[in-house]
Formats: structure tokens, C-alpha cells, sequence
């Protein structure tokens, strides 16, 4: 906590301030001063002005000597209003200006080792803080929803774990404000507890850690503070920005303390939105329902929904015919942060995509169809990254780490390639491991390698089937090694441009030699007849005759009848040249090919 920093030292406190600045002034954190404030009976949030009065109480207990600034007519607000700092789904609220945006509730997802009791502590928030006007109204699994705490709102996103998080950002959403990670008491950090972290650390979202099953006798939150110091994680009560909430999802101890931190941290990452323009966000689920047709579960995300309105999502558009909240009551409007059910598109949205609210029917099909061209989301693609490509970015300066998720089959191999792999690269570029772990390559390490665009290294471990399937489907780089040496050596290379890139050949055509002309002077060229494939102008060819290789070079030229051509299929005859031979026999054949890059 708070321990005297400065004792005795004296401070000058204006008639009002906010607590930002108190705490700027008092040289401590945000959070410090909110719990101050919230041991004094007091909830402020960042934001908030507190009086002179307040303000010397909190900087007695912190060891000051208060006294009051001289008045000035300088108003104290104005010194407060700063510039908010981007959420990392900042490109859904990029282009609003300032003063269009107020502040909207925290998306929040809860994470953490399985049976550590995400979904209990779920349940028990729900259960426990349905905002008032809805108690009575039977809860409705929509996806998401949303509780009330000190007459303000937070949603929660119903599917915990990270996986599910990551998946969404593997399709280019981002929802989650505020990620909290379920650690139990009496089991301690475990290893999807440290993936938690890594996961939620590479979307760059706020944690709040919720130390659960407080009370069973045998928890022990000391000991799995000193775990989560130990896997890097800032603690508040260590000077740094992580809050530490014991609860009980039994119990309901502690909930309170943690949705009261939940907004704490939400206040300082200043969420905002535009209340009043069409709406966007993504969709949260989607299914059929027997009777009504596809309902699809979306988060509001900016602007405000309306009953009526024209939307697009995956490609295809369709118009709000009803819209239910996570009480299962119909809702006219819903304004960001809002998760709602709605009625009124022709087909069920992909969880993760897109949905935006279009000004009329006409600007609606304009958009679905430039979706639909680009591949059904409207979402930005992240170019892949991989292991011999790297290079060239790096000369380009648009890459300064090589982010890499790294996986072994033991602990002790794992930190050997860490410690090596950190020792690489210079002050252009560094190599920076986003997760590590032991253990098969999942498809929760793939979408984290998709959604930040690392390379993955697996260390005599293999990839899992659903895995694999995902990784070539997206065309992500998996490097297995069984040497360090030779995964430290490749990693090297590749950050200094060295690595050769691996070639193979693809067959794309095969001719047979019918007759032989003479060009002018430019000299002999083959009259074919293609058999299988095509054939392709300045494509790589090689000449087989009786079995043997005898030339291989550059198709340079291709005629068909007197006409160039670039490709003549199968079935079809024409003229080939090819480089550095004319000694061309009925019979011959011709094997095209080219070559491609093997990742
Ligand atoms: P999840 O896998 O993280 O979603 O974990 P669950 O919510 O399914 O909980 C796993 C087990 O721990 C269940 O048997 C819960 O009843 C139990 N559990 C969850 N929270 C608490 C708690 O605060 N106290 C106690 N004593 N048990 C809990």
C-alpha cells in the first residue's frame, strides 16, 4: 500500500482539485488515491473533483503537510481536460473529435487457469449486480452482459478464457477493455494463468487480478501474490499498476471491491465514444433460432443502434427488426458498450466480424458490397509475417522486434532459447518473445501469432492437428528445431538478412515435341502440343528425352499460330523457345515448372 514517501514534506492543494492531479501532486498513483478516497468512505473516480477538505485528508494519511493555494481564478478543471489515451481498438473511435466523445462503460473479459472459477465468479457478479431496473427479468444468454456498480455500467463478455479473446483478435476485433485474470487462492499461478497474462499483455489490455476462492482454508493470496511478482506481473502493492482483489465467487466476498477496480482502471484508460452517430461493433454471437430466423448477438462498440436501422456485416445487409438486452426485454436504442440479441439479417454473422449501421438501404448495399469484395469482414488484414521476410521489413524500418511465440518440450529448454534468443539482435531490431510455454503448439498460440503477428518456434515439441490446419489455412510460419544452436543460428540470420530462403519447384505443365522450325536467325524453336497443365511464357522448363534431363532454362518466347501468348493450356499446340538450346527432337519432352518459396 501506500507507505510514507515523502513524511513531512509539504504540499499545496487548490480549492478543488481532480483526483488525477492530487495524485500527481502528491507524487503517487491514480490508484492510490482512490483507495485512499474509498478507505475514507469516498468513490471518486479519475476524473472526479474532490474539495480542499478531501484532498488534505488523503495527503495527511500519505504523510504530507497540506496546506491551501493562494486563490486564483484560474478554474482547476481546465488544467484537467488532457488529451484520452487511445484504447487499443482505437481505430473504431480514430476519427471522432474530441468533444463528441463521453465515456462509455468497460468491455470486460475474465480469464485464468481452468477450475480457477471464471465462470462462477461470472455467475456470481450477475447474479448479484443485474442492474436494478432489471431484477425480476428473467437473464437471457446473449453473449455478453452488462451489471451495475455505483449507478454505473460494466459489461462483461459471457465465454470466458483467453483463447476466446484471442480468436476475436485473430479476426481483427478487439472488445475487451479490461481483462480479469482468475487466479485461485489455493492453487496458485499455473500455466494458463501465465498465457493469460502473455495474451492479455500482447493486446496491450489493463489486468485486474481477482483472487478467488479466498475462502477456503486452504488459500494462501500471499503466496500467490509472490507468483504472479515472479511471472513479471506489476502489483499495486510493489509500485506497480496491477490491482489485487481477493474474492470469493462462493461467498460474493470481495465482489464489490473488484467491479469498484474494474471502473477504477477503466477510468484510467479513459474510455470514450461517440454516442451520436450510426453505430459499429462487432458481433459477439450468432445462431439460428428455430422461430425467428438469425439472431445475432453485438456489441455496440461507437455511435448509438437504433430499431430500424440499416446495418452490414460479413458482406451482407439487413435492417434492426427487434432488439433485446441480456434481460431478454426489447430495447429501442442501444449505446456503446451495449451487448444486444438482434432480429433482422438474412443469414447468421461469423462471431468476431464487423457490423456497421449504414444512413439508408442504398448506403447499406454500397458497403456490403465493397465487404463482400473484400472478403466478407470490413476489418484491416495484418500482413503475415514470417522467419525470411523479416529482412526486408526490417531494412524497410517497419519492423523494430521480431515478435516470436515460443514453445518447448521442457521448462529448462525453454529458458535456454529465451535467454539466447534475448541476446540477439542489435539497436535496430530485437527479438521480443510474447508468450512462452511448454507443450504442443495450440490454436490458441496460432491466433496469438496471427492477432500480433509473431512467428512461431516450436522446440522439439509438434503442433496440434486443429492447429496445423488453422496455421496453413492462414498462412502462418511454424519453425520446429530440435538444436538450439540451429534455432539461434536461423533467428540470427534472419535478423541480419542471411537466411536463405528455401526453394521448391512446382510442375505446371508438361508438352510433347512434335516438329522442330527455324526462327530467322534467332534460332530453333519447339512446335508443341501440350498435354497436361499449361504452358507459360517466361516460366522455367526443362527438356527430357529417352527419361534423361538433358537442358533446363527460361521459356522466352511463345507463340501460338503467329501470335505471342503468355499461357496455352492443355489441348492446344504452339511455338516454344526455349533458353540456351535448339536442338529440340520429335519426341522431347517438355517439363514447365516454377518456383516457389517454401516456408
Ligand atoms: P472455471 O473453469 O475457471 O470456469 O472454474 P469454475 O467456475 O467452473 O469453478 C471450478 C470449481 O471451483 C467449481 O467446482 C466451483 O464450484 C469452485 N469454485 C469457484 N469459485 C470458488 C470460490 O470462490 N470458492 C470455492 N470454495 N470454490 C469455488
Amino acid at each position: 500500500m501506500a507507505e510514507v514517501k515523502q513524511a513531512g514534506k509539504t504540499v499545496t492543494l487548490p480549492e478543488v482539485v481532480t483526483v488525477r492531479k492530487l495524485a500527481e501532486l502528491l507524487g503517487v498513483s491514480p490508484i492510490e488515491v482512490i483507495k485512499a478516497l474509498i478507505s475514507d468512505g469516498i468513490m471518486a473516480n479519475i476524473n472526479q473533483t474532490i474539495d480542499y477538505d478531501t484532498a488534505a485528508i488523503v495527503a495527511t494519511e500519505m504523510g504530507f503537510e497540506p496546506r491551501p493555494e493562494a486563490p486564483t481564478v484560474v478554474a482547476e478543471a481546465a488544467s484537467s481536460v488532457q488529451a484520452p489515451e487511445l484504447a487499443p481498438h482505437h481505430h473504431l473511435y480514430a476519427q471522432e473529435a474530441p468533444e463528441n466523445l463521453v465515456p462509455r462503460p468497460p468491455v470486460v473479459t475474465v480469464m485464468g487457469h481452468v477450475d480457477h472459477g471464471k465462470t462462477s465468479l461470472l455467475d456470481a457478479i450477475r447474479l448479484t449486480h443485474v442492474a436494478a431496473s432489471e431484477t425480476g427479468g428473467i437473464t437471457q444468454h446473449i453473449g455478453a452482459h452488462q451489471v451495475e456498480k455505483q449507478s454505473r455500467k460494466i459489461t462483461f463478455l459471457d465465454t470466458p478464457g483467453h483463447e476466446a479473446f484471442t480468436a476475436m483478435r485473430a479476426r481483427g476485433a478487439q472488445v475487451t477493455d479490461v481483462a480479469v485474470l482468475v487466479v485461485a487462492a489455493d492453487d496458485g499461478v499455473m500455466p494458463q494463468t501465465i498465457e493469460a497474462i502473455d495474451h492479455a499483455r500482447a493486446a496491450r489490455v489493463p489486468l485486474v487480478v481477482a483472487l478467488n476462492k479466498i475462502d477456503k482454508p486452504n488459500a494462501q493470496p500471499e503466496r500467490v501474490k509472490k507468483q504472479l511478482a515472479e511471472a513479471e506481473l506489476a502489483l499495486e502493492e510493489h509500485g506497480g499498476e496491477v490491482v489485487c482483489v481477493p474474492v470469493s465467487a462462493k461467498s460474493g466476498e470481495g465482489i464489490d471491491q473488484l467491479l469498484e477496480m474494474i471502473l477504477l482502471v477503466a477510468d484510467l484508460a479513459e474510455l470514450k465514444a461517440n454516442p451520436n452517430r450510426l453505430a459499429m461493433g462487432t458481433v459477439i454471437e450468432g445462431r439460428m433460432d428455430k422461430s425467428r430466423g438469425p439472431l445475432a448477438t453485438v456489441l455496440v462498440q461507437n455511435g448509438t443502434l437504433k430499431l430500424g436501422d440499416h446495418i452490414v456485416v460479413d458482406g451482407l445487409f439487413g435492417r434492426v427488426r427487434a432488439m433485446f438486452n441480456d434481460a431478454g426485454k426489447r430495447v429501442k436504442a442501444a449505446p456503446p458498450s451495449t451487448p444486444v440479441a438482434l432480429l433482422g439479417l438474412s443469414e447468421v454473422p461469423k462471431a468476431g466480424s464487423l457490423f456497421r449501421a449504414a444512413a439508408d438501404e442504398r448506403a447499406a448495399k454500397t458497403l456490403a458490397a465493397e465487404q463482400a469484395q473484400s472478403g466478407g469482414t470490413a476489418r484491416r488484414v495484418t500482413p503475415r509475417l514470417s522467419l525470411d521476410e523479416l529482412y526486408a521489413q526490417i531494412q524497410a524500418g517497419k519492423v523494430k522486434e521480431l515478435k516470436v511465440v515460443l514453445k518447448a518440450d521442457v521448462q529448462g529448454s525453454l529458458e535456454a532459447v529465451r535467454s539466447s534468443l534475448e541476446k540477439l539482435g542489435d539497436e535496430k531490431v530485437k527479438v521480443r518473445i510474447i508468450h512462452e510455454g511448454s507443450g504442443n503448439i495450440t490454436e490458441s498460440d496460432v491466433n496469438l501469432s496471427i492477432a500480433s503477428q509473431a512467428v512461431i518456434i516450436g522446440f522439439n515439441v509438434q503442433t496440434e492437428p486443429t492447429a496445423r490446419s488453422m496455421a496453413e489455412a492462414e498462412g502462418i510460419e511454424i519453425r520446429f528445431y530440435q538444436v538450439i544452436y540451429k534455432l539461434i543460428d536461423d533467428v540470427a540470420k534472419a535478423l541480419q538478412g542471411l537466411l536463405e530462403p528455401v526453394y521448391q519447384e512446382v510442375v505446371i505443365g508438361r508438352a510433347v515435341v512434335r516438329a522442330s522450325f527455324q526462327i530467322g536467325k534467332r534460332g530453333k524453336v519447339a512446335g508443341v502440343y501440350v498435354e497436361e497443365g499449361s504452358v507459360v511464357r517466361n516460366a522455367m522448363a526443362r527438356l527430357v528425352r529417352d527419361g534423361e534431363r538433358l537442358h533446363q532454362g527460361q521459356i522466352v518466347s511463345l507463340k501460338r499460330f503467329a501470335e505471342d501468348a503468355k499461357e496455352v493450356a492443355q489441348g492446344f499446340e504452339c511455338g516454344v523457345g526455349l533458353e540456351g538450346f535448339q536442338d529440340f527432337r520429335e519426341g522431347d519432352t517438355l517439363e514447365v515448372y516454377k518456383v516457389e518459396r517454401v516456408s
